[in-house]
């Protein structure tokens, strides 16, 4: 029989995989001789065999569990029937990755009728004993029957208006005794159900809540989200209780061993006086300060502190500790590494490998690579707020960024609005984990009540959203969808911006602009370059993106797409007369005026990016695309072309294809009109030599044919097109060194890739049209159904982001093997969305590739995967 249950002593931080991150951790503590409370861990294979087999528990799990809790009574001298010792316990779900508010947690179970009566006279403190009932009454109605709190809460809310009773803690043993019978009866109005009297019938139906709220709509959201897989199942925990509710020498909080929004070294976190489990988070009473700890509880405090500079040692990371005290004395409930902002991230990397605690390589591996675009996040320009109107400077800076959006007051209609194309920022009083659906459509996220460590702050940081939390100044009514500030009011649909970095809130839309690189930043990237065996390159052909992607220091271009040169208007007139007219003369004429214009278009592409090397592909697109469509365009241009109405259609319609993506367009357009690929190439040519003329740059330009997928189109474009440079060259007196390569994105190029190498100075995989011909999905229409197969598990992944490792790379993995057993040194590149995406760069470090080229903004992404992937085949 496999063993399905732990005691915390019996495990370490090494066994997530079964003890769930939670649980795992706990035992780590209790080894460190920290004050855990007692417990066990149900593993998370015990989960997945319940959630397997028709939700059934077996007598097997059953014993092994009453086995742990007869341990438990006889290590605590505690038990559920000894009315002297009543052993009250609390049932927290914990799964490999951490979830916070994902799934559910229930305390103080084991009272009832009688133990509460018993509690009270142990403790001497008849409304601690009440309290604990009402929330256990209330966590349990909830998790194990699936009563909605808010019938819980808004009794509660009600109960306290009448009662003039300001926050839960002051309310006395009689009104909490009438709450508990209140609660009691809400279960059998709302499920016909008594709560169970039974402390182990409570427990195993808790278990079983448990191991089913893996399955809850909002953990599925979560892990959707974070790519957490569905089979992984959830560990409970079954642990002692201790009272932070018991009177004003106890209390709870959360702290952070650095602060998680900025990095800065330095314990920063909140606690509540008299307060249990969530009641920090809930943002119901404002919490206090860490800090204050100091001077209220001294030894608490120092106590704390070390343990915490202990735990963050021990763990070499940034800890995130959930503590209880009760009478004074300190609990450490959960430790875990700190989720944070990419700022404070980038931040903290760099300070632990400077302090010691992590080398280069770790404080790299640290990060996720995508999070460097929170740290390009955009802010607001300075000139523009002077200008804008404030609704509030009181929120808190709860995670950083800035962004505008409209008004929403519900998740819901959040998410209806952004399916629209809206964008939103969500408004509440408070988040739950009941919103996490609104939340991550959202470009901000605003509330009114709750600390830094409130709901909403921790999910926004977790998502980089940008949050302004615990904003005093607003009234929000979420019912009646207006929010007061002091100097007016919002409805739904208003406009705001938000700025998470410091909390303010102003009306209407504000510019924003691209922010500032900091010294964090800049070091991870350089530590990433030094490890990075494959070179950035990234995709760009206007100045404003050249410049960009050279700050982030690419290694020059690997994709300079020359279709978007060819739409500016005085362009594209001529490029339609060389495609409609039927006089040659007109043609060539048109040619020689592109031609003239590529040359400056060049020239400026070689002269922004020096002596780095420039991969130009030549014309791609389909020609349909440069004519007019609609009748009106088409009877200007007509005119404007001086031919008539009718003969223009006819030629436009000649041009039309069933299926543009598969049709005349890349190569194949130059098999038929040679002249564009020799204008082109001319083009690159002639613009090189002026460079070397005029600055004394030398450019070698790397010119890329597309969409070839026959030997044949290589020979004959490559062999006209180098007779066309030799002749400019000899005409020229001059000498550029150019090479002449191919885009591999079809896969029967793949297949022949041993005899397009011999062909090619350089393949490039464009990812984007393989992907696409591989699965025979249009590019542009697939999002309409992919979405669905993601949901059905018929795709793990969207193909066009990462790459599919089983088709598409596999046949990426037969070209480069082809390519390299005829030269071993074939130069091999990718371009297309996937060269920016961290998993997919690490596949084509691996294949031994040597560059990968993306939009300017994911340089800094792609340096991160690719130092991470050298650091792991290290
Ligand atoms: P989550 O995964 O949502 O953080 P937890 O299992 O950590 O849920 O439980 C939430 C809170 O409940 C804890 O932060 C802590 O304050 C309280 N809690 C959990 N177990 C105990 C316990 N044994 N004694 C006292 N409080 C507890
Ligand atoms: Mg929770
Ligand atoms: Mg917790």
């Amino acid at each position: 029989m496999t063993k399905r249950v732990y005691r915390f002593k019996e495990g370490n931080a090494e066994m997530k995989e079964i003890l769930g991150g939670k649980g795992a951790n706990l035992a780590e503590m209790t080894r460190l001789g920290l004050p855990v409370p007692d417990g066990f861990t149900i593993s998370t294979e015990a989960c997945m065999d319940y959630l397997n087999n028709g939700q059934a528990f077996t007598s097997e799990l059953k014993k092994e569990i009453e086995t742990y809790l007869e341990q438990l009574e006889l290590s605590s001298g505690k038990s559920f029937d000894d009315p002297e010792n009543i052993m009250l316990l609390s049932v927290r779900s914990g799964a490999k990755f951490s979830m916070p508010g994902m799934m559910d947690t229930v305390l103080n179970l084991g009272l009832n009728d009688e133990n509460v009566k018993h509690l009270a006279t142990i403790t001497q403190d008849e409304s601690f004993a009440y309290d604990c009932y009402r929330r256990l009454l209330q966590m349990f109605g909830d998790v194990v029957f699936g009563i909605d709190t808010s019938h819980f809460e808004g009794y509660l809310d009600f109960y306290k208006q009448k009662h003039s009773v300001l926050v839960d803690s002051d309310l006395t043993a009689e009104q909490l005794k009438e709450i508990v019978t209140e609660y009691k009866r809400i279960y059998l109005e709302i499920k016909k159900l008594e709560f169970p009297q039974d402390p182990r019938e409570q427990l195993f139906a808790a278990v079983e809540a448990v191991f089913s709220s893996w399955n809850n709509e909002r953990a599925k959201i979560y892990r959707q989200l974070h790519r957490i897989p569905d089979n992984l199942g959830t560990a409970v925990n079954i642990q002692l209780m201790v009272f932070g509710n018991s009177g004003n020498q106890s209390g709870t909080g959360v702290a952070f061993t650095r602060n998680p929004s900025t990095g800065e070294n330095k314990l920063f976190g909140e606690y509540l006086i008299n307060a249990q489990g969530e009641d920090v988070v809930a943002g119901i009473r404002t919490p206090l300060p860490i800090a204050n700890l100091k001077e209220a509880m001294p030894e608490v405090y120092q106590q704390f502190v070390e343990m915490s500079e202990l735990l963050e040692k021990h763990y070499r990371d940034m800890q995130d500790i959930e503590f209880t005290i009760e009478n004074k004395k300190l609990y450490l409930l959960q430790t875990r590494n700190g989720k944070r902002t990419a700022h404070s991230a980038f931040k903290i990397a760099v300070d632990l490998v400077e302090e010691g605690l992590k080398t280069k390589e770790e404080g790299i591996m640290s990060l996720d690579p995508q999070s460097v675009n929170q740290l390009l996040h955009p802010v607001f320009v300075e000139e523009a707020l002077k200008e804008a109107d404030l609704v509030s400077k009181a929120g808190l800076p709860a995670s950083p960024g800035s962004a505008t959006g409209r008004i929403c007051f519900d998740a819901a209609t959040a998410k209806e609005w952004v399916d629209r194309g809206e964008k939103v920022v969500l408004v509440r009083q408070e988040t739950s984990p009941e919103d996490i659906g609104g939340m991550v459509v959202s470009e901000a996220i605003v509330t009114s009540r709750g600390g830094m460590t409130s709901h909403a702050a921790v999910v926004a940081r977790g998502m980089g959203t940008c949050c302004v939390a615990g904003c005093s100044e607003l009234e929000i009514d979420e019912f009646l969808k207006v929010v007061k500030y002091p100097n007016g009011t919002l409805t739904e649909g208003d406009v705001i911006s938000v700025d998470g970095t410091n909390g303010d809130i102003y009306v209407g839309h504000v510019e924003l602009t691209l922010s500032e690189k900091n010294e964090y930043f800049e070091q991870i990237m350089a530590w990433s370059k030094e490890f990075a065996r494959l070179e950035i390159r990234m995709n760009a052909e206007t100045e404003n993106d050249i410049k960009t992607g050279i700050a982030f220091d690419a290694n020059g271009i690997g994709l300079a797409r020359t279709e978007h040169m060819f739409f500016a208007p005085e362009r594209l007139i001529e490029m339609r007369r060389f495609i409609l007219s039927d006089s040659t003369l007109a043609r060539k004429e048109a040619l020689e005026t592109i031609l003239e214009y590529q040359i400056e278009d060049f020239k400026t592409i070689f002269s922004t990016t020096q002596e780095k090397a420039v991969v130009v592909r030549l014309l791609d697109p389909p020609l349909h695309e440069f004519v007019p469509s609609k009748q009106a365009d088409v009877e200007r241009v007509a005119k404007e072309m001086d031919i008539r109405y009718e003969v223009l259609q006819q030629r436009i319609n000649e041009l039309h294809e069933i299926n543009p993506m598969l049709g005349h367009r890349g190569c194949r357009l130059a098999i038929t009109y040679p002249e564009l690929y020799l204008m082109q190439a001319e083009a690159i040519i002639r613009s090189a030599i002026s460079l070397q003329r005029e600055m004394k740059l030398d450019v070698n330009p790397e010119i890329m044919i597309p969409l070839v997928g026959m030997t044949g189109e290589l020979t004959i474009l490559k062999e006209k097109i180098n007779q066309h440079i030799q002749h400019i060259l000899e005409e020229e007196k001059a000498t550029i060194a150019y090479t002449l390569g191919t885009m591999i994105e079809l896969p029967r190029a793949c297949l022949i890739a041993d005899e397009l190498v011999k062909d090619a100075d350089f393949f490039s995989f464009g990812t984007n049209d393989l992907t696409q011909m591989t699965y025979g999905f249009s590019r542009d229409d697939a999002a309409k159904y992919i979405n669905q197969y993601i949901t059905d598990g018929i795709l793990p992944v969207d193909p066009f982001q990462t790459i599919d490792e089983e088709g598409v790379g596999e046949l990426i993995r037969i070209a480069v093997k082809k390519a390299r057993t005829i030269k071993p040194k074939m130069k091999i590149g990718v371009c297309g969305e996937l060269g920016g995406d961290p998993e997919s760069i690490a596949f084509f470090d691996k294949l031994g590739l040597d560059y990968v080229s993306c939009s300017p903004y994911r340089v800094p992404v792609a340096y991160i995967a690719a130092a991470q992937s050298a650091i792991q085949s290290k």
